[in-house]
């Protein structure tokens, strides 16, 4: 990525922040009411299983012994002393988790977690390639380029496979593989598309990445995202014909599509996943995304046992473990369940997802998680649902889903296709949300 460009702003986007980029990372750590938060970006969600055993010492030595899946597939840790990010930054280094210091906080890549694990019968749509090895190059890219720390540490890209699952995620940059070694690329939330090679796919969503810094300097805003421009830049920054342009400047052969791909949002359901040759996936998710370390260490054991020594973290707060013999799958999906890991969608935490709350988030009016739990005990199905301690419902998921969010006077619920109820004490939150849950409008996906 060449320097940022230097032009005066436009003058036609007004100022959306006084501050920059305060997005927490593993080395800048960020101020919690319990105690200092380390998030460490793990691009694709891809782990080995020392790496993710070196989180789980992370955790209890360092942290307060818990680790939270983000919205995109990144780790938290929490309750960290203030005096520890040497120490983290020590260990994160020693097992390949910490690339140079200016550009950890912009690995934030999600791909397909099944991508290349599950079945493909070639001509039925699912002869899918996998994406992961395009994650490795703009990884590599994005390590190695000057410039590119100028992106912020909630700028995203997505590679999907055909799942069409990240895709639904609202990346700034979404990658689909296409049919017959073709990569389909689309900038922020347009409507188009642009088709180049399978082999260019990387170095391409780098200059789409390039283009938007350009955009965001001429605006003079301090955007972060593609969909915080407005105006011009909003335009610049998502224009096939100038995107291109760009790619054949770069000697990348680029075509351009009236409409990019779109599908029914598709996330990875827990249970077990038929895979290739004959071996099989586990797929998981974390209680309101927050597994103990005692936890992650029995997936990392089970990965390094029976799977091929490899995790990955999903944007829907889950884990895969891929590539167990079939036969070993059931038994270890089972120990997983024991463990008080999600294993199958009839579970009353299946869907359910919550902030921080308190009393780790001091703008959190009440303990929502407590209050999460204490209503997915009475296991009512039907769509997802969100629990906020405040009206910013951080790590709020795209999709339709019923919104819980708390406010002075008891619980605000919302859901698509119902007028809501405003004010519910905790009481009757379970009920409310369990007629909401009921949904009178199609059901989404958790
Ligand atoms: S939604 Fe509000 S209470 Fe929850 S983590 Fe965000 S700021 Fe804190």
């Amino acid at each position: 990525m060449p320097p940022a460009s230097s032009s005066a702003t436009t003058g036609d986007d007004s100022s959306i922040r006084d501050s920059g980029d305060a997005c927490p990372g593993a080395l800048r750590l960020h101020p919690a009411d319990d105690g200092a938060l380390a998030r460490i970006r793990i691009p694709a969600g891809v782990l080995t299983a020392d790496q993710a055993l070196a989180l789980a010492d992370a955790a209890e030595r360092l942290g307060d012994g818990r680790l939270d899946i983000t919205s995109r597939g990144n780790i938290q840790l929490r309750g960290l002393g203030a005096d520890r990010g040497a120490e983290l930054a020590g260990l994160l280094t020693d097992t390949g988790l910490l690339p140079a210091p200016r550009h950890e906080r912009i690995r934030n890549i999600v791909a397909s977690p099944l991508s290349g694990l599950d079945a493909a019968h070639p001509g039925d749509g699912t002869d899918r390639t996998d994406v992961l090895p395009w994650v490795i190059s703009l990884d590599r890219f994005l390590c190695d380029d000057a410039t590119a720390p100028a992106l912020s540490g909630r700028f995203l890209f997505a590679f999907d496979d055909g799942h069409q699952d990240v895709a639904a995620l609202g990346a700034d940059v979404t990658v689909w593989a296409g049919p017959d070694g073709q990569a389909l690329i689309r900038l922020g939330d347009g409507p188009e598309a642009i088709r180049v090679a399978a082999r260019d796919a990387a170095r391409a969503a780098l200059l789409a990445a390039e283009i938007f810094v350009e955009a965001a300097e001429r605006s003079g805003t301090r955007a972060w995202r593609i969909r915080e421009l407005t105006g011009s830049q909003l335009l610049f920054a998502t224009s096939t014909t100038e995107f291109a342009r760009r790619l054949e400047a770069d000697g990348i052969t680029a075509e351009l599509l009236a409409t990019a791909p779109s599908g029914p949002a598709s996330a990875p359901q827990p249970g077990i996943v038929a895979g290739l040759d004959g071996r099989s996936a586990l797929s998981v998710a974390a209680p309101l995304g927050r597994l103990t370390s005692g936890q992650w260490r029995l997936l990392a054991g089970a990965a390094t046992r029976h799977g091929s020594g490899e995790l990955r973290v999903t944007p829907w707060r889950g884990l895969v473990i891929p590539a167990l013999p079939s036969a070993e799958a059931p038994g270890s999906l089972s120990g997983l369940a024991e463990a008080g890991l999600i294993t199958t969608t009839a579970s009353p935490w299946w869907g359910v997802g919550a902030c921080t709350g308190l009393s780790g988030c001091a703008k959190s009016l009440t303990d929502v998680r407590t209050d999460a739990a204490g209503a997915a005990a009475a296991g009512h199905g039907g769509l997802p649902v969100h629990w906020s301690g405040c009206a910013r419902r951080c790590g709020h998921p795209p999709g339709d889903r019923v919104d819980v969010v708390a406010t002075p006077d008891g619980y605000d619920v919302s859901a698509p296709g119902s007028s809501g109820a405003r004010g519910v004490p905790v009481t009757e939150i379970a009920d409310t949300i369990a007629a909401a849950r009921t949904p009178s409008v199609p059901q989404a996906k958790p």
